[in-house]
């Protein structure tokens, strides 16, 4: 069992991994509620360890790491995040905080939480000059090219005047149900919900794919009201709709709890009429002079905050539970389900993740089992309905053999594994994985083109991607593959070869190796050659990668089999050597720091630029430690380090010497 301090950081560790696929890669893998559920639990242990929280919590920063590709947009005033409510009493107690402030008779502006993502849009003498992304809060992404095509948003204001005013890039719900017919038409993978959607097209690199996802856009927040004499946020949100911003027209000024609640029912009522999704209510206080006095924490302002929409729930008969072979081997049992409609979405199959759940579930197949999907990706068996048994239900029973190629499965943990190197399954599993987003990115390669191909025999291997021109014939005479999305997958897969030497690293699969490793090891030795002669020792010791990598790594790249494949490969053109930022930088290069304390840059940000400048960071501290990076409250490190004479550099320092 973890004790608080351990579960602490294990949340960290998994809510930024979760972060970094929703914020970064828009593609999440857990619901909105999962996320936020840990988010809670993350919350309450740091509330009764102030002390000990981590410098990288999700809890200390907005959003997560900014796309590359575009130009950066600093904002002046920050864009905040919301702080968030799930039950009446958390809105009462929310009230309460604010009346806590001598604000006896707060009145509060209800308004829809579009679920899409935040703009930024600046005006110079009416003219739009730019569009920014929320990014980190700090500095977003550039993105006025692509938010010219969305129509709602005036390129020209009503009036002359210099303005700054936030909102919400949103896409409709019929939009969403139009592009994922069509995908799936062309055999593509279907969008998982408006939000991914939306931020995925905003974030587009050729503005044409943006104007064809036929975005849209409201806008809710003015963060410099009194410059134009305004007083209130009600008086804000008029005048921006004055200037032919889109403000909601559901947005309501009321008074106190009452009016809140009532606001909530009638929307939560009215949710599935709307033409796009909400996932949520925001609640604020009108008056300006108010929000100043309370202010806000690095995350969000104390003046508002984002009431929930509690998931949705629904029960459904399990028709049967089926087993799936992953890349790794790691077999999964999966629920297959009585089709069931949740939130627009049929419903037919939901994850039962292993052995332990189903056993804990006590799931037997005809059963009645409460699902859950929170608006968007994986639905999940909550409940077992036992009190509707009638002793017909066949218990669950974990398989011993895999369902592909019947070879006996080994246990590890608390999962099984098929491990026959030749098993179907786990070869499909790889090819996906190497077309994924975050690997290759092939466009178009999704899992069912990936598995059609490999029935017929066209895509064995991974450099099978790389012939697939030679049957284009084939593929022309298939049900459901037209010329034109056969010849955009040829072009997807010959783009694929110019990846950085990362996304390659990632995409072979390397046991360990994450996209963190993969990045890692890219910039270290930025090309594959150097990182194939490695040794063990030189492996083991770059920060933050452990023996457990170092030996897979190593293993790898000795094995006879890769060293073929990884050939195969650069003959085909494919390129190896990795092609970000790479600096030289002599204060920094082949020195050894380590970080104590907390820092206003976050730990992991610090630590991939020393690595990119060619330093090293370390966990401890020694004689050989050239300079130790003194942060608030350190620990027992900053002693060690007076001790030692280290040289104790102060996070302006660092910075400078980074060239910052
Ligand atoms: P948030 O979505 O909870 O709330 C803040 C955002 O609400 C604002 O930035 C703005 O974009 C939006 N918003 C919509 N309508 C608004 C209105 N009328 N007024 C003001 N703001 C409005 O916060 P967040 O920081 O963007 O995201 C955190 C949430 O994202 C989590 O609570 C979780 O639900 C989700 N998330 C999910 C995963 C996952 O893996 N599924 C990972 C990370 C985050």
């Amino acid at each position: 069992m973890k004790n608080n301090l351990e579960r602490m950081q294990e949340l960290v560790e998994i809510l930024n991994k979760l972060s970094y696929e929703y914020y970064t890669l828009d593609n999440p893998s857990v619901s909105d509620s999962e996320y936020d559920r840990l988010m809670q639990e993350l919350m309450k242990l740091e509330s009764m360890y102030p002390d000990n929280i981590l410098p990288n919590s999700p809890t200390r920063r907005v959003g997560d790491k900014i796309n590359e590709g575009f130009s950066k947009i600093k904002h002046e005033i920050p864009l905040l995040s919301l702080s968030n409510v799930f039950t009446e009493a958390d809105i009462i107690a929310f009230d309460n905080r604010i009346r806590k402030e001598n604000i006896t008779n707060p009145r509060y502006v209800c308004e829809l939480k579009i679920d899409g993502l935040s703009v930024s849009l600046k005006y110079v003498k009416g003219k739009l000059l730019y569009a920014a992304t929320r990014g980190n809060g700090i500095i977003g992404e550039n993105i006025t090219e692509n938010a010219k095509t969305i129509k709602s948003i005036p390129k020209i204001l009503t009036k002359p005047i210099d303005i700054e005013v936030r909102g919400e890039i949103y896409v409709s719900k019929a939009t969403l149900k139009k592009l994922n017919e069509e995908r799936i038409k062309e055999g593509l993978e279907p969008f998982k919900n408006a939000r991914n959607l939306a931020s995925g097209s905003i974030r587009q690199l050729d503005s044409k794919i943006t104007a064809k996802r036929n975005l849209d856009a409201f806008i809710y927040h003015l963060p410099n009201p009194l410059d134009y004499g305004l007083t209130t946020h009600f008086e804000a949100l008029a005048f921006m709709k004055k200037l032919g911003f889109p403000t909601n027209p559901n947005n309501r000024l009321v008074n106190g709890i009452s009016g809140i609640l009532e606001y909530i029912n009638e929307k939560t009522l009215e949710r599935p009429n709307l033409a796009y999704d909400i996932d949520g209510v925001v609640i604020k206080l009108n008056s300006i002079s108010e929000q100043m006095m309370l202010g806000s924490t690095i995350k969000y302002p104390k003046w508002a905050t984002a009431y929930k929409f509690p998931p949705e729930e629904v029960i459904t008969k399990l028709k049967d539970i089926i087993f799936t072979v992953g890349r790794t081997g790691q077999i999964t049992p999966n629920a297959i389900l009585e089709p069931v409609n949740v939130m627009g979405s049929t419903i037919s199959k939901a994850t039962l993740h292993n052995e332990d759940y189903c056993k804990e579930l006590d799931i037997r197949i005809g059963d009645y089992v409460q699902i859950i999907k929170a608006g968007d990706v994986i639905p999940k068996v909550l409940q077992v309905k036992k009190e509707r048994r009638d002793g017909s239900e066949i218990p669950f029973k974990m398989i011993d053999t895999c369902p592909i190629c019947s070879s006996p499965l080994v246990k590890k943990d608390s999962n099984y594994y098929c491990v026959n190197p030749l098993c179907d399954a786990r070869h499909i599993e790889s090819l996906i994985h190497f077309a994924s987003r975050p690997a290759m990115d092939i466009s178009g390669m999704g899992e069912r083109i990936i598995e059609d191909m490999y029935n017929l025999g066209f895509i064995k291997t991974i450099p099978d991607f790389y012939h697939l021109e030679k049957y284009r014939d084939e593929l022309m005479i298939l049900e459901g593959y037209g010329e034109k999305s056969i010849q955009n997958l040829l072009d997807e897969i010959k783009t694929s070869k110019e990846k950085s030497l990362e996304k390659l690293l990632f995409a072979l699969g390397i046991r360990h190796v994450g996209m963190k490793t993969a990045m890692i090891l890219a910039r270290k030795f930025l090309n594959i050659t150097a990182l194939k002669e490695a040794t063990y020792e030189t492996l083991n010791d770059i920060p933050d990668i452990g023996e457990e990598i170092a030996t897979s790594v190593y293993n790898y790249f000795h094995d006879e089999k890769n060293i073929k494949l990884i050939q195969e490969l650069k003959d085909l053109g494919l390129n190896m050597t990795y092609l970000g930022e790479v600096k030289e930088n002599e204060k920094i290069k082949d020195k050894s720091f380590v970080i104590t304390g907390t820092l206003n840059i976050k730990r992991d940000e610090l630590k991939d630029k020393i690595i990119t400048n060619g330093g090293k960071v370390i966990d401890s501290v020694s004689k050989k430690t050239d300079y130790l990076i003194l942060g608030e409250n350190p620990g027992s490190k900053y002693d060690k380090a007076l001790k030692l004479g280290i040289t104790i550099l102060r996070e302006d320092d660092i910075l400078n010497m980074l060239g910052e």
